[in-house]
């Protein structure tokens, strides 16, 4: 399946693929789609309707169930856009340490990728977009016209979410986080299905120590866009 017009940015957790899709997005007026969200959409939905997360077929249920959308931001509390489940607004309720802990088993089951995967497909096909997650250029849009892959360490990774997370108030540490980026890390990359890794075609990025300009101007040089 051929797509114009369709970027592709992977990269681990906390690797600023989003604020970095959100810039490319804007500066050429394209969708932006960060896909992670709805695989923590779904880890909430199981997570207030199954009492086993281990149960992958009641897990499975549920994503194959609900109903995830995105909307303009209705509120300016810092989202970059609503996110519904069964229209109730979900955007800051995904962002806990408990759906940290457990999005990354949730997302290894087949049948919940399925669901995610063909949604993200029927999206997609409009063109015009930015799409962040972890198998964009793998598995969902492998003949996507532009593939980046956005790394940085972990430690790097941490400081950056930690900076986040005190900005909004929340209190956890620098070394959670640290381990929970780790963990899921190790469970993104391990997985039968669709595991993290770069496309054989993309174009690796790593930001550490770079301001996310420097990444910019990088990013739209591999885009083929003017960097002013
Ligand atoms: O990008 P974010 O950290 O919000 O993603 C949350 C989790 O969702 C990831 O750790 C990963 O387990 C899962 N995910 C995925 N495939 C994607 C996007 C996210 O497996 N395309």
């Amino acid at each position: 399946m051929s797509i114009i017009n369709l970027i592709a940015i992977d990269g681990p957790a906390a690797s600023g693929k989003s604020t970095l899709a959100e810039l490319i997005a804007k500066k050429l007026n394209y969708f932006f789609f960060d896909t992670g969200v709805m695989y923590r959409a779904v880890t909430l939905a199981a997570l207030d309707n199954v009492t086993d997360l281990d149960n992958e077929s009641l897990v499975t249920e549920v994503a194959n169930r609900i109903q995830i959308d995105v909307q303009p931001a209705s509120k300016q509390d810092g989202r970059v856009m609503d996110i519904l489940v069964d229209g109730k607004d979900i955007t800051w309720q995904i962002r806990t340490p408990e759906v940290d802990h457990n999005v990354s088993k949730v997302s290894a089951y087949a049948g919940v990728r399925k669901a995610m995967t063909d949604q993200q497909r029927r999206i997609g096909e409009r063109g015009n977009m930015v799409m962040v997650g972890r198998d964009i250029g793998t598995v969902v849009f492998p003949d996507a016209k532009h593939k980046i892959y956005l790394e940085a360490s972990p430690e790097e990774r941490a400081r950056r979410r930690y900076v986040e997370v005190q900005k909004r108030g929340e209190s956890i540490s620098y070394e959670d986080i640290l381990t929970s980026i780790r963990k899921r890390d190790d469970l993104d990359s391990s997985r039968a299905v669709a595991p993290l890794k770069p496309a054989d075609d993309a174009y690796v990025i790593d930001s550490d120590g770079k301001t996310i300009d420097v990444v910019l101007q990088e990013a739209l040089q591999i885009l083929g866009k003017p960097v002013s």
